[in-house]
């Protein structure tokens, strides 16, 4: 009867993610044959189909690799070095090669010309089956061991085996990816969510659902460490969420966590005003619109009447008050309401299209060059697994491009 012994793989990769496809292609590509990816579900890729709205944000237009790093909360000095190696423009020539254009939008976010997510999956499973890649579904991996030859067995729940040369752990933020780590003797940075909005307590904003504003300075102290973004923002029923709160919470992550999700946020709504210019602007107006509301004419026409509103009856102001009877007093509190409005966060409010887990496999465990384990020759790791995260805009999937793609290089060598 023949034994799980008889074959031993070249490469298993455990996790059927982008991280893992794009680590068994480059090994392949660079002359490795006998692998197989062992997914757990029947879907491999599932998060890159329903990913970007099921556009596929697949990379951002960023070819300077140090501004590229800066994008990265947790991973940034380490992704430095190995963006070098595959950066954003290797992306965009490999799945050229492979007859998949990218575009670009005006912020930077890069998508398939064919503006579906489907196209990558179809591009990244027909470049698996090109180059000779297996792929078993359905195998949930539960057990991995390394044998007296240096060789490693797997084992999966549905009581399938495989012996392999090298192995790679490419299974996202899921549990038993980690575990299967921790049987290594590597340790686990506890998981924590990133890329979310901000429930904010009872405050007039929920009113104004819907809005977006562009130029908005956002800032927190969370016990000593500051935390500021600027950028576009959104108001929603719940509180604050757009791209600028994505990447503010990213940042500030595990501190926000630490905090149970209670801190203040400090807004500037006027942020591409100068001060002086602001306070100028606020005094002139009691004469240039003297016999107006305070409602019915608004000094900077940058912000929407419905965020007006709600800024007045934020300084308890009278809205009918006429602009020539502005007490001294309500002006500077006015121009502090503009500038330096502070609003107490309540919570984390839903994810935004993306959602990504801080945490995971500690990089100073981990060769930064060869993304092979420290404490055990011969396995390797890609992707979310790594304690590596990005911000909105396709950050992400250019970690899993490039940690799939140093791995796979690294096996091959
Ligand atoms: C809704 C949503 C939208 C997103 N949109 C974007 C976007 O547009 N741009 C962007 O850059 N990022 C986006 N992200 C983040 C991005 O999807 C992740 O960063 C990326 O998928 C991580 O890739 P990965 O291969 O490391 O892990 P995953 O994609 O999670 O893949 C891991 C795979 O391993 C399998 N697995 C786990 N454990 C085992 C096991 N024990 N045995 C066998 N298989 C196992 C899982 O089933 C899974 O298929 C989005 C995330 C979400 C949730």
């Amino acid at each position: 009867m023949p034994s799980v012994f008889d074959h031993c793989h070249d490469l298993l990769v455990v996790g059927g993610g982008p991280a893992g496809y794009f680590a068994a292609l480059a090994a392949a590509e660079k002359g490795v044959s006998s692998i197989i990816i062992l997914e757990a579900t029947s879907s491999p890729l599932n998060k890159v189909l329903i990913s970007g709205g099921g556009r596929c944000n697949i990379t951002h237009e960023c070819f300077d690799n140090r501004e590229l790093s800066e994008n990265y909360p947790r991973g940034q000095q380490s992704l430095l070095g190995a963006f070098y190696r595959f950066s954003v423009s290797d992306t965009l020539s490999w799945f050229s090669d492979k007859g998949l254009e990218i575009v670009s939008e005006s912020d930077g976010r890069m998508f398939p010309i064919s503006n579906k997510s489907s196209s990558v999956v179809d591009c990244l499973k027909s470049s698996a089956k090109a180059t000779g890649v297996v792929v078993r579904k359905k195998s949930v991996v539960n057990h991995l061991q390394k044998l007296s030859n240096n060789n490693f067995i797997v084992t999966c729940r549905n009581g399938s085996s495989y012996v392999s040369q090298k192995v790679l752990l490419a299974t996202g933020a899921h549990p038993s990816g980690r575990l299967l780590a921790k049987s290594f003797g590597h340790n686990i940075t506890p998981p924590v969510p990133s890329l979310f909005s901000l429930d904010l307590e009872g405050t007039w904003l929920t009113e104004c659902s819907g809005i977006p504003m562009d130029n908005i300075h956002l800032s927190m102290n969370i016990n000593g460490q500051q935390f500021k973004e600027s950028g576009r923002v959104i108001l929603t029923h719940w509180g604050i969420s757009g791209p600028a709160v994505l990447r503010l919470t990213a940042f500030a992550a595990c501190a926000l966590k630490s905090a149970s999700y209670r801190s203040r946020l400090r807004v500037n709504w006027l942020s591409n005003f100068d001060a002086n210019y602001i306070k100028k602007t606020l005094n002139q107006f009691r004469y240039q619109s003297a016999s107006k509301t305070l409602l019915q004419s608004r000094p900077f026409t940058t912000l929407p009447k419905r965020v007006w509103r709600g800024l007045l009856l934020q300084i308890r102001a009278n809205t009918s008050l006429r602009w020539a009877d502005l007490p001294v007093r309500l002006e500077l509190d006015l121009f502090n309401a503009l500038t330096a409005s502070e609003y107490e966060i309540s919570g984390r409010g839903p994810f935004g299209e993306e959602f990504v887990t801080a945490g995971g496999i500690p990089l100073a465990e981990v060769d930064a060059r060869r993304l092979e384990s420290r404490f055990c020759p011969g396995l390797y790791f890609a992707g979310e697994l790594l304690n590596v995260d990005g911000v909105t805009g396709g950050f992400n999937f250019q970690h899993c491009w490039t940690s799939g793609w140093l791995a796979g290089t690294a096996i091959a060598e």
